[in-house]
C-alpha cells in the first residue's frame, strides 16, 4: 500500500473523537466521494530520533505492515495511510458496536454457550493471525470490539495492532510490553516470545469473562506480576459455582507457564468446551453461565480505571511538554512500549526483573 502524501482532509471530513491512546486520537472520518464512514487513527510521529514526543515512524510502519497482512472478518481492516512530516493517519474500518465487555455487562444473564460464540470468533481471528506468524501481544478487553451492537449474531473485531509483531523464520523476539493483568511469565522474564504469548492472554480473558475476577490481579502491579510468576490462581467455589468443568479445563490448558505446552488457537477451537462432542456437553454449556453480578462489578471498575488513567496520562503529558531534552535510550524504550490507557507494564516489568534478579 502506497502511503498518501496529501492531507487526509482533502479526501475525508474529520468528525468526533472515538478514543484516545498514547499515540494521539481515533476520530470518525467520512469519505467525501462515497459518504462512507471510516475511523482515522491520528498518530503523531517523532520529528527527530532524539525527540521525546511522538511515535517512531518505523513502529507505525510495522503496524501498517501487520494490518495489511490481516484480511479477516474479525480483524479491523486497514484502508489507507496518510503521511505528513509530523503525523501519520491510518484510515481503518469504523467499528460501531463498542467493547464486547460493555455489551455483555448490559445483559442480565449470559450462558456459557453465548459466551463461547464470542470466544470462537476471537479464536478464529487469532488462529488466522498466528497462521501468518503474527502475534498481537496486547489482547485484553479494551481491544475486543463489536462491529455493530445490535447485529445478530454480534460480530467481533480485534483492534490495536500497535504492539503486534510478525515473526520471521527462526527469529527470536523479546519484549516487555503489554498490560500486567494479561501478560504471561515469559514477558516478565524477558524470555523469547511467540504466538503462544497471546494464548495466555486468552486464558486470562476467558477467566474474567466467566467470573468477573482477574486471576492474578493484586493491589499493586508488582504483586500481580509475582502472582503470575508463581502461577498463583484458583477457581474460588463461591464465584465459579455457575461454571462448567470443561470451561475450567479450557482455562487450565491456557494458563501454563511453558509456552510450548499451552493450547494453540487451533487446538482451542476443537477443545470440547468450544466444540462439544456429546449432547451432555451441550446441555452443560447451556446450563452454566457467566457470574453476571461479579462481571458487572469488574467492568464498572475497569471503566473507572480507564478514565482515571486517561486523566493521569493527560496530566503527565502536560508536565512533559515543556521539556525537550533528549532522553536516554532506556527511556525511549519505555515510552515505545507503553500500552495505552491501562496500566503501563514496561516500567513495572523491568522493575520486577531487577528486584527478582537482585534477590536471587
Ligand atoms: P492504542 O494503540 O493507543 O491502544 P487503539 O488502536 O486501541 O490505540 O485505539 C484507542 C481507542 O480508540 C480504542 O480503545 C477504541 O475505543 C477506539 N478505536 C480504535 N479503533 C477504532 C475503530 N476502528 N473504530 C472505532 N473506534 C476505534
Amino acid at each position: 500500500m502506497a502511503f498518501k502524501h496529501v492531507n487526509v482532509e482533502d479526501l475525508y471530513d474529520i468528525g468526533g473523537v472515538l478514543g484516545s491512546g498514547h499515540f494521539g486520537q481515533v476520530r470518525t472520518l467520512t469519505e467525501r466521494s462515497t459518504g462512507t464512514q471510516w475511523a482515522g487513527k491520528f498518530i503523531k510521529t517523532r520529528k527527530k530520533a532524539s525527540s521525546r514526543l511522538g511515535v517512531e515512524k518505523g513502529a507505525v510502519e510495522r503496524e501498517v505492515e501487520v494490518l495489511q497482512a490481516l484480511h479477516h472478518p474479525n480483524i479491523m481492516a486497514l484502508k489507507d495511510v496518510f503521511e505528513s512530516r509530523a503525523e501519520m493517519v491510518l484510515v481503518v474500518e469504523f467499528i460501531d458496536g463498542g467493547e464486547l465487555f460493555d455489551f455483555i455487562a448490559e445483559k442480565d444473564n449470559v450462558s456459557e454457550s453465548e459466551a463461547i460464540e464470542f470466544l470462537k470468533q476471537i479464536l478464529q481471528a487469532v488462529d488466522f493471525m498466528h497462521s501468518k506468524h503474527i502475534a498481537h501481544f496486547d489482547l485484553k478487553p479494551e481491544n475486543i470490539m463489536l462491529s455493530v451492537k445490535d447485529a445478530a449474531p454480534p460480530n467481533i473485531k480485534l483492534i490495536d495492532f500497535g504492539l503486534a509483531h510478525q515473526f520471521k523464520q527462526g527469529e527470536e523476539y523479546k519484549s516487555s510490553c503489554g498490560t500486567p493483568q494479561y501478560i504471561p511469565p515469559e514477558v516478565i522474564n524477558y524470555g523469547p516470545l511467540s504466538t503462544a504469548t497471546d494464548m495466555w492472554s486468552i486464558g486470562v480473558i476467558t477467566y474474567i469473562l466467566l467470573s468477573g475476577l482477574s486471576p492474578f490481579q493484586d493491589y499493586t502491579d508488582e504483586d500481580t506480576l509475582k502472582n503470575i510468576l508463581a502461577m498463583k490462581y484458583e477457581f474460588p467455589e463461591h464465584i465459579f459455582n455457575m461454571t462448567s468443568d470443561l470451561a475450567k479445563d479450557f482455562i487450565h490448558k491456557l494458563l501454563v507457564t511453558d509456552p510450548s505446552e499451552r493450547m494453540t488457537a487451533n487446538e482451542c477451537l476443537i477443545h470440547q468446551w468450544i466444540k462439544p462432542l456429546t449432547r451432555k456437553q451441550v446441555a452443560n454449556r447451556n446450563r452454566s453461565s457467566i457470574n453476571m453480578k461479579n462481571f458487572k462489578k469488574f467492568n464498572a471498575k475497569r471503566k473507572w480505571k480507564m478514565s482515571f488513567n486517561m486523566v493521569r496520562m493527560c496530566n503527565r503529558l502536560l508536565r512533559l511538554q515543556p521539556r525537550c531534552s533528549p532522553s536516554s535510550a532506556a527511556d525511549e524504550h519505555l515510552r515505545d512500549c507503553e500500552s495505552d490507557t491501562e496500566d503501563t507494564v514496561t516500567k513495572t516489568a523491568s522493575l520486577m526483573r531487577r528486584r527478582l534478579s537482585s534477590s536471587t
